[in-house]
């Protein structure tokens, strides 16, 4: 009787011990998991492995993958600190408050828009053949396209710029002014646009917008600076901004509802050539 009590100690001994390092194994593992929950997003970057922890502090409410590419974006950075340079030309090339032209920077393929535009006004080749078939298509339908700023210098951004900062103050002018080197006119790719008619600045409120809206992205124009994505582009809300990216990837951001970073961080990170 004694005998069998002890070996019942002794099994019921065992295993509690089994158990509980079967309990403190199970926990290490999952406090790995824990500590990195960042590791299976695409685009993950062990170098910043840290700055994701740090954000997702200040940031509760988003999600790893969300983390992870606004870290990548740099928005745990101010705008124009941690800044790259983009050195080589891509129809897909992101220039923004964190990635610059160099001033000597050359738009290759830049050519003249001969019509619907004020004068004086050059695209990239392809961004210039989008916007005529775009604006002689909106003329067919009665509405009026024109272009109204496009290809700027660094040296026109940057005089640009310091007359708004001038007038305006640093604060606001960087709100919807590109410092020189920083700006998407320096790419070629992008155009504000007007109805003739109208101040540029009331161009939401025309029917040409509208039409915009419905189908710009059908010839490869996505409006750059959506309304509520102040936070992601570091510009307001620019109904007359548009930007040439090919139709594959602007029917994609289109439909999406997304920001040209937010589709740069998810799909083109690192595969294009950067500093
Ligand atoms: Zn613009």
């Amino acid at each position: 009787m004694k005998k069998g009590m002890a070996l019942l100690i002794i099994l019921i001994t065992v295993v509690a011990i089994l158990c509980i390092l079967k309990n403190n194994k199970k926990e290490v593992v999952k406090e790995e998991v824990e500590t990195n929950p960042y590791q299976e997003v695409k685009f993950y970057k062990k170098e910043n492995l840290e700055r994701y922890k740090k954000y997702s502090i200040s940031n509760p409410d988003l999600n790893s993958k969300d983390i992870v590419l606004r870290v990548n974006m740099n928005l745990d950075n101010s705008f124009y600190t941690n800044t790259k340079e983009v050195k080589e030309f891509n129809l897909l090339m992101l220039v923004n408050k964190y990635n610059y032209l160099a001033k000597d920077f050359e738009v290759p393929n830049l050519v003249k828009v001969e019509e619907y535009a004020k004068e004086g006004m050059y695209l990239e080749e392809k961004a210039k053949d989008a916007f005529i078939k775009m604006a002689n298509d909106i003329k067919k339908e009665g509405y009026n396209l024109r272009a109204i700023s496009t290809y700027r210098t660094y040296d026109y951004q940057s005089n640009l710029y310091n007359n708004y900062a001038k007038c305006d103050g640093v604060n606001n002018a960087d709100t919807y002014s590109a410092r020189p080197g920083f700006s998407e006119h320096h790419t070629g790719l992008a155009i504000d646009v007007d109805n003739i008619t109208k101040i540029y600045t009331d161009f939401e409120d025309t029917d040409e917008f509208t039409w915009m809206q419905e189908n710009a992205y059908k010839y490869g124009f996505i409006l750059r600076y959506p309304k509520d994505k102040e936070n992601i582009t570091g510009y307001i809300y620019e109904p007359w901004h548009y930007r040439y990216v090919g139709l594959s990837v602007a029917k994609y951001i289109h439909e999406n509802n997304l920001t040209f970073e937010e589709y740069y961080y998810e799909f083109l990170d690192n595969k294009l050539e950067r500093s």
